[in-house]
């Protein structure tokens, strides 16, 4: 098994660095929430690079960007790739690494004249993120046949935009048709978003599965009154089933112990007035498990309380799947190339799965795919102080190269 890494991980850290300056937040962070100008400016910058090294470049009709080389080679091709979109107070690396590491790998096989067997190929799949269009992940999946493109591209942003209208505005929506580009095996390096890997002093995670997810928003439609004079058994009262079903959520995950989570990271009141009770209120409800039993069974108990809640309140409750993911298993020839490949560098390894949603889990639904974790310091994301140690980095970057060009390099 050969070891040598020719990759260059200054190259790679002054892309990220340069493209973490485009939407900057000033702070460190950044934002370029999916289809805004700053997501455009991103690809463009990414593009650039891309065309810089001649590769072909393919945009699909949802904008899924593909940078391939060699170029007009149809065969099967390896693919890397992630995201650049963030979210509002995002960090440089989320996604973006899996794209410049990508980016890296071929570049270093057009260096070195590597005798390669099929295609590399760089991928940059559109609002992974999810915060502005809901779901999250929407290229890859798009892309893997789990979501027809029409109804992707008739997504209502929360900002009321129409995400067809926004890709057409950026000039990202591409004439490639979504999901026939041929794809042999699929890789993702990707910070871990979570403190495992630094706790206990590991440099890479072979992903070996990614959590389901199940996200809802529940909206409850009440009737707004005085808040001093009416009686509290004469009141339709949306805030105070929003809240019992926010404290629903933790009282429930904690009793079901194991790898479950839940989050309430979103609720709104209307009218949202000290004196006033509210009217409507939306909140969602973000959960998580690697079991997908466990998972459904979590979704069923908070539907029946949330619709107890709302019976006892005397208001009506809306219910709207926005996620609903199966956990996912990755190719198990990939983890242990992975979990192989860091050893030989000299690097400890640890299987793990994810707790966060990747672009790879929709992949593995059409190709063989898997992942590659890198340390978040203070396993910290989705925040601007995230941060990878460059030597980590570097790390992720000769584990991916080793691996991706092995896969290319066979027969
Ligand atoms: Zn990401």
């Amino acid at each position: 098994m050969t070891t040598i890494s020719y990759a260059s991980p200054r190259r790679m850290l002054d892309r990220l660095k340069a493209l973490g300056e485009i939407g900057a937040t000033g702070d460190g962070g950044v934002c370029r929430l999916a289809l805004s100008d700053a997501d455009r400016a991103g690809r463009d910058l990414v593009v650039g690079w891309m065309r810089a090294l001649d590769l072909e470049i393919l945009i699909d009709a949802f904008g899924n960007i593909f940078g391939r080389y060699p170029k007009a080679n149809d065969a099967p091709a390896v693919v890397m790739g992630s995201h650049i979109d963030t979210v509002a107070t995002g960090g440089i690396y989320d996604g973006n690494l899996g794209v410049l590491a990508g980016l890296e790998v071929i570049e270093t096989a057009i260096e070195q004249k590597l005798p390669i067997a099929r295609p590399l190929i760089v991928a940059v799949f559109t609002n992974e993120e999810g915060v502005r269009f809901a779901p999250q992940m929407m290229g890859s999946l798009v892309f893997a046949g789990g979501l027809p493109i029409q109804t992707a591209l008739d997504t209502i942003g929360i900002d009321g935009a129409r995400l067809g209208d926004e890709l057409r505005r950026i000039g990202y929506d591409g004439d490639y048709p979504v999901g026939k580009l041929p794809i042999h095996s699929f890789l993702e390096l990707h910070i871990e978003q979570g403190p495992v890997l630094e706790t206990e002093d590991v440099t890479i995670g072979a992903v070996d599965r990614v959590q389901g997810i199940s996200w809802t928003e529940y909206k409850v439609l009440g009737q707004s009154s005085h808040a001093g004079t009416t009686p509290m058994h004469l009141r339709k009262d949306a805030g105070r089933v929003a809240c019992e079903i926010g404290a629903f959520v933790p009282q429930m995950v904690f009793e079901m112990g194991g790898d479950q989570v839940g989050t309430v990271g979103r609720m709104i009141l209307g009218p949202n007035l000290t004196n006033v009770v509210a009217r409507e209120a939306t909140l969602t409800v973000d959960l998580r498990n690697t079991d997908a039993g466990k998972l459904a069974d979590a979704r069923k108990r908070l539907d029946a309380f949330a619709h107890a809640a709302a019976r006892e309140a005397n208001v009506h409750l809306e219910v709207r799947q926005l996620t609903d993911l199966l956990p996912v298993p990755f190719a198990p020839d990939i983890v242990d190339m992975v979990e192989a490949y860091a050893s030989a560098h000299g690097y400890k390894a640890r299987r793990m799965p994810s707790g966060a949603g990747h672009d790879a889990q929709m992949i593995a639904r059409v190709a063989p795919s898997g992942m590659i974790f890198v340390p978040s310091v203070g396993g910290i994301s989705h925040n601007v102080r995230e941060f990878t140690k460059p030597d980590d980095l570097k790390a992720g970057l000769q584990v991916l190269e080793s691996v991706a060009l092995r896969l290319a390099m066979q027969n």
